[in-house]
């Protein structure tokens, strides 16, 4: 076999232990493998190395590219029959545990007390994504517009004032179908929300 001596250790070494060039075809590097590692691994444990690129990958995840790409791999990640068949297997060991279940249980009445209006945005979604109602065309700025009546609205239930977010057309109505959007939705009392109903 070609043999090379490497410029660094001065040995003769085998061509089978220097790496190949990237930029030149059929040549290799002048270290050995050795060598360049040792090298490599020098290098980028420094410490402004080590700053460089860990702000290079915070910068890449921040990426819209990047996160949509890792949304894709953790949902087929997540897809995969073994992935799946551990995770219910942990949840019923966890629901083997009463304490558990307490628990969790407490955490949600918690979450729920400390955060009322992403709460009551939560189960109105859940009930509304039911009904799909929801135009997929949004865009983040309506569906702020959104999230902030609904904000609104649970500031004055918070100080006693008895307010709903109301679909101004239904999104079950009689003979019409609203739309989940910011220009249908209005603030009421509950007393005139009642009287409402589903009527338009
Ligand atoms: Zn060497």
């Amino acid at each position: 076999m070609e043999t090379k001596i490497c410029t660094k250790c001065k040995e003769t070494k085998t061509i089978d232990l220097f790496y190949k060039r990237s930029d030149q075809a059929g040549k290799y590097t002048s270290h050995c493998k050795a060598c360049k590692r040792s090298h490599d691994n020098a290098h980028s444990s420094l410490p402004e190395i080590k700053i460089k690129r860990s702000e290079y990958f915070k910068k890449l995840r921040s990426t819209p590219e990047y996160k949509a790409k890792e949304s894709v791999y953790r949902y087929k990640y997540n897809s995969l029959p073994k992935v799946k068949e551990a995770k219910k297997l942990k949840q019923r060991i966890l629901r083997l545990n009463p304490n558990f279940v307490q628990q969790e249980r407490l955490r949600e009445v918690e979450y729920a007390k400390a955060n009322p209006e992403k709460f009551a945005m939560k189960t109105r979604n859940r009930k509304i994504a039911k009904l799909q109602r929801t135009p997929f065309w949004l865009n983040p700025g309506q569906k702020f517009e959104m999230e902030s009546i609904y904000k609104y609205c649970s500031a004055l239930r918070s100080i006693g004032l008895d307010y709903e977010v109301d679909h101004i057309v239904p999104l079950q109505g009689k003979t019409v179908f609203g739309l989940h959007v910011p220009w249908n939705l209005q603030i009421l009392t509950a007393s005139e929300n009642a009287k409402k109903g589903n009527r338009i």
